[in-house]
């Protein structure tokens, strides 16, 4: 489907999509998108506790679409394991690992302890950082948020217009129930740090374990007021001084 570019950018294409799509299936969010999109569509994963769902999808429609992995040099090795094993089993042929710039940590964070002092940057220099480098080959890409997860993700559109680029959230209407549901009849394995109490799975220094189900992101910057990386915060074309959005 060819859109001219002023078209793409506006926020028609963006909106007209939305209101198409904004009860439809999963799949059928993601067929769309890819239909339109084509080779332009990305998809951005953690591979972390719920991602297996959105990578199974992904690898239904078609395993050749683009998967971004932020490897922040700080992630769990049952991620990096998992990533592997994941990507394998579902057959997908092109997930790529971001890793921060070596004069960014150079710069910013020689001694790799950024994150004891200052989250956001730390979070800017290994996660928002090498996606804005990766999405500039993109026009639209593909998130794992839901609504369900509360925050500023209670009014999570399924499709939605950046400044930059047009973004699905298929699984935005999606239950944690719909989620076991999907994993259970498709056999998907759980990420490994599950069992041990992990609702939601980032780098090592910044999750822990949750005491109760009631707040996924509970385990995520705790004690902190934090509770995105800065990925999701819209920014102008080229804008990469702002910080605060998650996978
Ligand atoms: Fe750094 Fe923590 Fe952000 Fe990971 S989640 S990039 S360790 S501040």
């Amino acid at each position: 489907m060819a859109f001219d570019e002023t078209y793409r950018t506006s926020g028609n294409l963006a909106a007209r999509l939305d209101a198409e799509l904004r009860h439809a299936h999963p799949r059928t969010v993601l067929e769309a998108a890819h239909e339109t999109f084509g080779d332009k569509l990305a998809l951005v994963s953690s591979f972390g506790a719920e991602s297996a769902v959105l990578l199974d999808i992904v690898a239904k429609v078609d395993p050749a679409i683009p998967v971004l992995f932020l490897d922040t040099g700080m992630l769990f090795g049952q991620t990096l394991d998992y990533r592997r094993s994941l990507t394998r089993r579902l057959g997908l042929t092109d997930v790529r690992d971001l890793r921060p710039a070596y004069n960014d940590l150079a710069t910013g964070d020689p001694n790799a302890k950024l994150w004891q002092s200052d989250t956001d940057g730390c979070c800017h220099i290994r996660k928002v950082l090498p996606l804005d480098r990766a999405l500039s080959g993109f026009e639209a890409w593909i998130t794992g948020r839901k609504r369900f997860h509360g925050g500023d993700r209670l009014s999570l559109p399924v499709v939605e217009q950046t400044p930059t680029h047009v973004k699905f959230n298929p699984l935005a209407n999606w239950t944690r129930a719909d989620l076991d549901a999907y994993m259970a009849e498709h056999d998907l394995p759980a990420h490994p740090l599950v069992e041990q109490g992990f609702p939601s799975i980032g780098c090592w220094p910044c999750t822990q374990p949750a005491d109760d189900g009631s707040d996924v992101r509970a385990g995520r910057w705790a004690g902190q007021d934090k509770s995105e990386c800065g990925i999701h915060l819209a920014r102008a074309p080229g804008a990469v001084d702002n910080v605060g959005g998650d996978i």
